[in-house]
């Protein structure tokens, strides 16, 4: 199956893509996502790490595994390779 790019340096890419609840201050860490805005909360319910990113454009919810992600420098996943 095929994986939705997602094009983490371009601005249109960052709108569209958001935190499962909806922020868009989230990065791309090693194997999840974190939040900036999830983590300023000062709720422990809320967790700043999460595997998925929502779709704006669609309305789904999108797991990891389905993304590829991509950087100025080329495949995020393809530079973090062995480390993982
Ligand atoms: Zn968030």
């Amino acid at each position: 199956m095929s994986k939705t790019t997602v094009n983490l340096d371009d601005e249109i890419d960052r709108w569209r893509w958001a935190c499962p609840r909806g922020h868009r201050g989230w990065e791309a860490t090693n194997n999840h996502f974190w939040c900036a805005e999830c983590a300023s909360w000062a709720d422990d319910a809320v967790d700043p790490e999460f595997d998925e990113l929502h779709d704006r454009k669609t309305g789904r919810t999108v797991p990891r595994e389905e993304l590829r992600l991509l950087t100025r420098a080329g495949p995020y996943d393809t530079l973090r390779e062995g480390s993982a």
